[in-house]
């Protein structure tokens, strides 16, 4: 498994490369002390992804009765994602998942080979122009993370792990309950795959997946 952790690393890592390229080409950057999407929803994301988060709460007892708290917070009423602190903002910033990485710097690649750079709406609003320019140098070939690219690639170092979505919490839920077997690489999504992952298994095998 930790050569699996080395490739998801490599792949975050060239995501940070190409985000800051595209920033520095484009000035397209988040708005100051916005946070709102790591406050507003909880995104899916795959048990491949919440691993080396799962291993950051095991190294850090502390951070992980936090995190517990703040699960059982968002319970009674939805407040943030539970790795958001108001002041620091993301706590796992350096091994946060791929859609954190993606949302509001990255491209699209449709049926027809079209590669679009996509935004979230703040940014749309607040730095049009900016965005205009990020759009014309991503038709032009500029290296921007592309989402079905790397989806492909996170999907080649394990298949079943990283099409295992779930909520953000319970992702991170079962690395944490099956840290010690998806460790020694007898862990088997079977028993918590659902409807959602086995849909998007399928969308996959058949090539429906854009
Ligand atoms: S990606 Fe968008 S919503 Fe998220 S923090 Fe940046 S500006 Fe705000
Ligand atoms: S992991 Fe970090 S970036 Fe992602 S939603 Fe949580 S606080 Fe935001």
């Amino acid at each position: 498994m930790d050569e699996k952790i080395g490739k998801l690393t490599a792949i975050y890592e060239t995501i940070e490369q190409q985000v800051d390229q595209l920033q520095k080409k484009t000035c397209v950057s988040c708005i100051a002390n916005c946070g709102a999407c790591c406050k507003r929803f909880e995104p899916y994301i795959s048990v491949l992804e919440a691993v080396p988060l799962a291993k950051y709460l095991r190294d850090n007892p502390q951070k992980h009765e936090l995190y517990k708290k703040n699960v059982k917070r968002n319970k009674e009423k939805w407040y943030a994602c539970p790795f958001y602190d108001d002041e620091k903002h993301c706590t796992v910033y350096p091994i946060r998942p791929l859609i954190c990485r993606l949302f509001g710097f990255s491209a699209n690649r449709d049926r027809y080979n079209k590669v679009t750079f996509s935004t979230c709406s703040k940014i749309e609003q607040e730095m049009p122009e900016k965005v205009k320019v990020a759009r014309a140098l991503t038709r032009r070939g500029l290296d921007v993370p592309i989402y079905q690219d790397i989806a492909q690639q996170i999907q080649e170092i394990d298949f079943d792990m990283a099409t295992d979505y779930h909520p953000f919490s319970r992702s991170v839920q079962i690395a944490v309950d099956n840290y010690d077997s998806i460790m020694s690489g007898e862990f088997n999504t079977t028993k918590t795959s659902g409807n959602f992952s086995e849909l998007l298994r399928r969308k996959i095998r058949t090539g429906d997946f854009l």
